[in-house]
């Protein structure tokens, strides 16, 4: 069953959805070399509790920490330590969610730390946001599930393949219903798979979270001893975005993004919807 909202309960994602946009603006300052991934859930966790929100990461199925944060080659849900340095060179994906009153909002990006990077990581990174902007930009009334999963792939794979071969669609983790909890069906893939029906059609109050995950090799991976850590199969560097978007009777909101996603929908000639704290 998919969860409906009411605009009063996507006012609340959407004031959610803003701590997670500050705790993605503190912790992207807080990403630079000498840095350790503690440091990070420290700084994430002072904004929380600035604004008077909760963890939904945070114990969580166990999970020790407010933020993931995942380097390199791993994909997601890398738990901060205190061993882990982030080095001149290094990228970082960091996800990361809060709940106000009881409504949920999630959301990942990927940091470059210091700089030197190659372009080919550069350019992981941005046809991996891309293509979340791309599913985003699907999120309209009368579409099915599948037509955001179509936009992910369809993005990455019309891009110019990268250096090492071809892009890996992580196929062990996607998207997710969200509201009040973290995680809620629909299941959503970043890939379109035959095995799958065309999922629910996308009506107001929907709301889900599009996270591709992309990888410089193999869309395979493992999970490390710490039952956590996923690191790709072939240890590629992979990067993750991830907004939570909310469709209303005005069009797409995305909850996590400072401007509701005005400027990046209006590249693919969509409005998104007002926001409703304004
Ligand atoms: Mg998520």
């Amino acid at each position: 069953m998919v969860e409906i909202k009411t605009p009063e309960q996507i006012a609340k994602m959407r004031e959610a959805g803003l701590v997670v946009a500050a705790i993605h603006a503190a912790t992207k300052e807080a990403a630079v070399p000498g840095a350790t991934t503690k440091d990070l859930d420290d700084v994430a966790r002072k904004v929380l509790a600035e604004h008077g929100a909760k963890s939904n990461f945070l114990g969580y199925g166990g999970f020790p920490a407010t933020i993931c944060t995942s380097v390199n080659d791993v994909v997601v849900h890398g738990i901060p330590d205190t061993d882990t340095v982030l080095r001149d060179g290094d990228i970082i994906s960091i996800d990361a969610g809060a709940i106000v009153d009881g409504w949920h909002a999630d959301a990942a990006f990927t940091a470059f730390v210091g700089g030197g990077h190659s372009q080919e990581l550069h350019e992981l990174s941005r046809v991996t946001e891309e293509s979340m902007w791309a599913g985003i930009a699907a999120v309209k009334n009368g579409n099915r599930l599948v037509d955001i999963s179509k936009a992910i792939e369809g993005y990455i794979r019309r891009q110019p393949r990268p250096a090492s071969g071809r892009y890996g669609i992580i196929e062990d983790y996607g998207g997710h219903g969200i509201g009040s909890e973290m995680h809620m069906d629909p299941h959503l893939l970043n890939y379109v798979s035959r095995k799958r029906g065309k999922g629910p059609r996308l009506v107001p109050g929907f709301c889900i979270a599009i996270e591709p995950m992309v990888s410089l090799g193999t869309p395979r991976t493992h999970v490390l001893e710490d039952d956590w850590t996923v690191k790709t199969d072939d240890y590629t560097w992979s990067s993750h975005w991830e907004h939570s978007v909310a469709l209303t009777e005005q069009g797409p909101l995305v909850l996590t993004a400072v401007d509701g996603g005005r400027a990046k929908l209006a590249q693919y000639g969509i409005t998104a919807a007002p926001d409703p704290l304004a």
